[in-house]
């Protein structure tokens, strides 16, 4: 089997590139070109039924889910209930990430009831499963590393994130730093971390780079190189732990890249407002244009609670200067298990991010804000309410206090600033008469650039 890469280094356009230009209004060549740069990539995996995704440059910003079973609550039910919730709610990706009960059985039933295309880190399998093997994960066989994600790969996950980026150079600075104010936060990051401490040795996953992508291309799918010194604190981001990794992490995009297997960098956890824009500048330059998956990031450590709109203010400036998925993160960040509510929430305020993000990333593509901003003064509730990211929860507010005037709502009622506006300027306000007469015209033009 050929990856999306091989088939475009021969100029081929593949049904899976087809049908994502499709998707996003943009021309197939443009997608292949971008594949064939590795400025955008298509997890395909082994599964039939699995939806195409295209994530990269020029592409709508895409939402990722993260479910998954712990150590303390592992129900594959309720997995199940995650997973269709998350796709119900419009995420575009579904990370798998269990680290309890039976994880081939969860992955397994995960896989089985939903078409988005599955993501997982193989090491939370393998560590776990040494844990409860030998009760020290750190007498894990680096072998099962190896086997694990051959193993998930012929279960149809289509893109894995995997952390070949930490090695001794990068522990190395960590150490010689002399301060981490949030700490390790990543799982993967941390029981590898350990591993190497524990045994002396390099992390197998970056000493053994070429096998990790060879594994992956044989599926086609995207390795996305995980984030293990991620900043779990504002005051840690960008500390010279986690731009060495991050440094790693986007040569190995370029490796992996030339060996013909589609990758993606993963950054940043914690990054104040004011640093987003640059964190997202480095790892485009660094890695060449590589997709960037973003965890949030959380621009402040305080809002948990509500850390899902602490991440969606964080996501929606990453996706504004270039981040391409953005990992969803929900109420229950740095508290507890994520429940199913807290599913359809992380998923419905990362969507509104990206949506806020893509409107400054793509000025030339903002014609469903025009729709719904035109239906709310026209007194259109229909339409209005049908043009909404989540017309369920509007309708159901609306609902709740019905106004007298059903032009109107009850915020107002009968000072309508919208119908008296109208009534005021109706015959000057026409629908056919737009603000940049040649629009259409630009945006055809912008089909046309290669950068689309
Ligand atoms: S009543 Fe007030 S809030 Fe409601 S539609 Fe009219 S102007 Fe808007």
């Amino acid at each position: 089997m050929k990856t999306q890469i091989e088939y475009a280094r021969e100029h081929i356009i593949t049904p899976a590139m087809q049908d994502v230009a499709g998707q996003e209004g943009c021309r197939p060549e443009a997608v292949r070109d971008k594949v064939l740069a590795g400025r955008l990539v298509i997890p395909i995996g082994s599964r039939r039924r699995q939806r195409l995704v295209g994530i990269g440059q020029g592409l709508r910003t895409k939402v990722n889910a993260s479910i998954g079973t712990s150590s303390d609550i592992a129900d594959v039910d309720l997995e199940i209930a995650k997973a269709k919730m998350a796709e119900s709610e419009g995420a575009d990706t579904l990370m798998e990430l269990s680290t309890g009960g039976d994880l081939d059985l969860v992955r397994r039933s995960v896989i089985e009831v939903t078409r988005l295309p599955v993501g997982t880190v193989p090491l939370y399998q393998a560590f776990a499963e040494a844990a409860r093997r030998y009760r020290n994960p750190n007498k894990l066989d680096s072998e099962y590393l190896f086997e694990v994600i051959e193993r998930q790969l012929q279960d149809g996950v289509s893109f894995m994130a995997i952390h070949c980026g930490i090695n001794r150079f990068s522990i190395e600075r960590l150490r010689k730093q002399g301060f981490r104010y949030g700490g390790l936060v990543s799982k993967g990051g941390t029981f590898m971390v350990s591993w190497m401490e524990y045994t002396n040795r390099e992390n197998p996953l970056y000493e053994q780079f070429d096998r990790v992508c060879a594994l992956l291309k044989r599926y086609d799918a995207v390795l996305s190189l995980g984030n293990g010194i991620r900043a779990g604190a504002i005051h840690d981001s960008h500390d010279r732990a986690q731009v060495a990794e991050m440094v790693i992490n986007c040569e190995l995009a370029e490796l992996g890249r030339e060996m013909g297997c589609q990758t993606m960098v993963e950054g940043p956890g914690h990054v104040p407002l004011d640093e987003i824009a640059g964190n997202i500048m480095l790892e485009k330059a660094m890695s060449g244009g590589s997709p960037y998956y973003v965890l949030g990031p959380l621009p402040a450590d305080s809002g948990a609670g509500y850390d899902h709109l602490t991440a969606a203010i964080g996501a929606a400036n990453s996706a504004r200067y270039g981040a391409d998925l953005i990992c969803y993160i929900t109420p229950a960040e740095h508290l507890a298990l994520p429940g199913i509510d807290d599913v359809r929430e992380g998923v419905r305020a990362t969507r509104l991010a990206a949506r806020i993000g893509d409107i400054a990333k793509y000025p030339q593509r903002r014609d469903a804000e025009k729709r719904v901003a035109m239906a709310r003064r026209d007194g259109a509730w229909d339409e209005h309410l049908k043009s909404l990211l989540f017309p369920d929860a509007a309708a159901a507010i609306r609902a709740s206090r019905m106004p007298g005037d059903e032009k109107t709502c009850t915020m107002c009622g009968d000072f309508c600033a919208m119908k008296r506006g109208m009534t005021l300027f109706a015959g000057d306000l026409s629908s056919a008469k737009q603000r940049h007469p040649d629009e259409a015209a630009q945006r055809a033009a912008d089909d046309r650039l290669p950068e689309r």
